[in-house]
């Protein structure tokens, strides 16, 4: 990745703030005319029980001290807050109106067409969706992370998914001292939300008329994330536990189900960054990327070092990208 030129804010003019006003108004706007009333109740609850239980962590990694010494930085703060700000009332919204959108053009006749297949197969449909969900997340952010392709314009959409995916990957300061926490789990760039298949599929689900599928399988993929990326270690510790059943059971969670181990060693500045691309089933890391990592340690270095600019300004960090 190419090293920002100088070490002044973006200019671009998607980082001017009354860029970022207007498209906010115009997204909430556009959901509270075109989202019927359930889709509107169903993303608030997701959203509600998400930052819930986004509180209860923060309020545990600070009472164990996880924040001290330069652990977590008030950059790290920052972009939590314009993150969540921007995935819940902006990308979020926008991609539900698209799809809902181009449902009602494409197939308005097949609106809630599978809602009454929910009663008989809920089970079963919420598997499909969590599967379907996490392979197509999964393999974009392999996409993101994997080795520069040959073909020119799968090389420039890998570049677009390299630059918007970076900003997930710094964390902490410039000392090496910053760890992991729950609120990295929302801090990506404006675009990546929007680029991820798996939230138009989860649109798509919910145009069916699967509200409740897709209410508990994005939150049930929400909860155990904001948990991997928190600064926890009882995994570790069942994973070196002296007794082997245990430590051979752990062994096994972690093949089936992404650990916060796991997901520790992908936010690490070594060779493991490249590794485990899930955050929920770690089966496909396992059989499919082969990109299966698990750890007893903590990571040495969190978090890839920082350039230019992107050290110590939020929005330049959550606004610029180099597609190069
Ligand atoms: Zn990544
Ligand atoms: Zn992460």
């Amino acid at each position: 990745m190419k090293t920002a030129s100088n070490d002044q804010p973006s200019t671009h003019w998607l980082a001017r703030p009354f860029v970022g006003l207007a498209l906010f108004v115009v997204c909430i706007g556009l959901a509270a005319v075109f989202l019927p009333r359930q889709q509107s109740e169903y993303a608030m609850l997701f959203t509600v029980v998400s930052i819930s239980w986004f509180g209860v962590i923060v309020l545990w990694e600070w009472y164990q001290g996880r924040y001290a010494n330069g652990r977590k930085t008030s950059l790290d703060w920052q972009l939590f807050g314009i993150s969540l700000t921007w995935i819940t009332f902006v990308e979020r919204p926008l991609i539900f109106v698209a799809v809902w959108g181009l449902c009602y053009l494409l197939i308005p006749q097949h609106i809630g067409a599978w809602q009454y297949l929910q009663q008989d197969y809920f089970w079963g449909l919420l598997l499909a969706y969590v599967l379907i969900d996490e392979l197509l997340h999964g393999g974009v952010h392999f996409f993101a992370h994997t080795r520069r392709v040959k073909n020119r314009w799968l090389a420039k959409l890998q570049s677009y998914y390299k630059a918007t995916h970076r900003m997930h990957h710094l964390h902490g300061g410039t000392d090496d001292k910053g760890q992991l926490s729950a609120t990295q789990t929302i801090c990506v760039s404006w675009g990546w939300p929007s680029s991820l298949p798996n939230y138009w599929f989860g649109s798509f689900f919910t145009y069916m008329g699967l509200f409740e599928v897709w209410a508990v399988g994005a939150l049930a993929k929400s909860l155990w994330g904001i948990h991997n990326h928190a600064n926890l270690d009882y995994d570790r510790k069942l994973l070196a536990h002296p007794n082997s059943i245990v430590r051979n059971i752990m062994l096994v969670l972690c093949h089936i189900l992404v650990f916060p181990n796991q997901h520790h060693e992908h936010h690490s500045r070594s060779q493991n960054s490249a590794k485990n691309m899930q955050n929920f089933i770690a089966i496909y890391d396992w059989l499919l990327w082969k990109t299966f990592v698990v750890s007893t340690t903590r990571p040495k270095i969190y978090g890839w070092r920082q350039k230019g600019a992107e050290r110590d300004n939020a929005f330049y960090r959550f606004f610029h990208r180099d597609f190069k």
